[in-house]
């Protein structure tokens, strides 16, 4: 494994006995809300208190954040509480005033991770800043795309970065919001392991009854830290209310999650194991989706063949399948006996579902 970590970090200067912790309400609604929820927050796991000002709304006429108005309610939470700040920039404008406000981390939005152009203005505005820059991945599964804009930030000088895994768009309709595709981020923490790496459950399940499994996930798979959408009244929010939790749901959050020490050897040999469990079980989580996939398709195909009044075995098809697989199979080191087994019972669930449809 590449994923031990060699540099000193902002975080690991921070010297935290627990994950990185950033919360606070999807958008800054007014001032007593920000006010009321950053005291709620207070003297709990939470390091930075997040808030969005200028949101990114997919569709015009939402409410699109109360603009520079909110830095001065950020700026009230840091004096009230002495939770550090934080929230998103998408161009040099908002980079401007986000520093003259004193904003302790910026994060740039996965629709602005997707152009370079942003990126570029962004790091331009930015420029030999000692702030903490985050960059979310871009909407689309383009780990080149995250790589490129963290590259044009530490071409500017910026120093103090780290990166967010907020899930990615899809045209299917999933459990989740935005996809994990946890692949991508295990990719991502073996080629930058001295890159601090943050998940956003929220954005990635957009539902708060999945959260903590979620981030049950990142911190296994190794993840430094959670940034978690907080409400004290998620149901009336103004954006994202669906996944918003309560400052007391995060607290019970933060309590029940396990968390990996890595100081003693026996500690460092289990969570090794637990990463290299979760790896095991996020796969095959996409094995039995794929499945399902599959068994759908070949429905649809029993479908056809009733209407058709064709025999469900066909024969010739199902021997070139087999051949394909077997080579396939031997050049990712499965013995063809075991692809054999697995494609005979693939098969013969689909033969199932074909029947099952043609006989009504
Ligand atoms: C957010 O954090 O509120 C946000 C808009 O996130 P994303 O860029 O991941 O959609
Ligand atoms: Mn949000």
């Amino acid at each position: 494994m590449e994923n031990s970590k060699q540099m000193r970090t902002w975080l690991d200067d921070m010297k935290l006995d627990h994950p990185l912790v950033i919360a606070g309400p999807c958008s800054a609604e007014t001032e007593e809300q920000v006010l009321k929820i950053a005291h709620e927050l207070k003297d709990t796991d939470v390091n930075y208190f997040r808030a969005g000002i200028w949101k990114p709304r997919t569709r015009p006429g939402n409410f699109e954040g109360v603009g520079a108005l909110g830095l001065k309610w950020l700026q009230k939470v840091k004096e009230e509480t002495g939770l550090k700040t934080c929230t998103e920039v998408a161009n040099a404008a908002h980079v401007k005033l986000a520093l003259e406000y004193d904003v302790d981390l910026l994060w740039i939005g996965a629709r602005s991770t997707v152009s370079p152009f942003i990126m570029q203005e962004i790091a331009d505005a930015l420029e030999g800043t000692d702030k903490i820059v985050l960059v979310k991945n871009p909407i689309n599964p383009d780990l080149s795309l995250w790589l490129g804009g963290i590259e044009r930030l530490y071409t500017a000088g910026i120093k103090n970065l780290g990166a967010i895994h907020r899930g990615f768009s899809t045209y299917e309709k999933t459990k989740y919001r935005n996809i994990p595709e946890w692949q991508l981020a295990i990719e991502f923490q073996n080629k930058f392991p001295d890159l601090p790496l943050i998940s956003d459950p929220s954005h990635i399940t957009g539902n708060r009854e999945m959260i903590f499994d979620v981030s049950q996930t990142a911190l296994d798979l190794n993840f430094d830290g959670l940034m978690i959408e907080t409400h004290y009244d998620p149901e009336n929010a103004w954006s994202d209310a669906a996944q918003q939790v309560t400052p007391e749901k995060l607290v019970q959050i933060m309590r029940d999650l396990k968390i990996r020490k890595e100081s003693d050897p026996e500690a460092e040999y289990n969570s090794e194991l637990t990463n290299l469990r979760a790896q095991i079980d996020v796969i095959d989580g996409q094995l039995i989706e794929m499945l399902g996939k599959r068994m759908k398709i070949s429905d649809s195909i029993g479908g056809l063949k009733k209407q058709k009044n064709v025999a469900v075995l066909q024969s010739n098809r199902w021997n070139q399948i087999l051949g394909a697989m077997i080579l396939e199979g031997e050049s990712k080191g499965l013995s063809e006996e075991f692809i054999l087994k697995m494609f005979k019972a693939i098969h013969q669930e689909s033969i199932n579902h074909q029947e099952k449809i043609i006989n009504g």
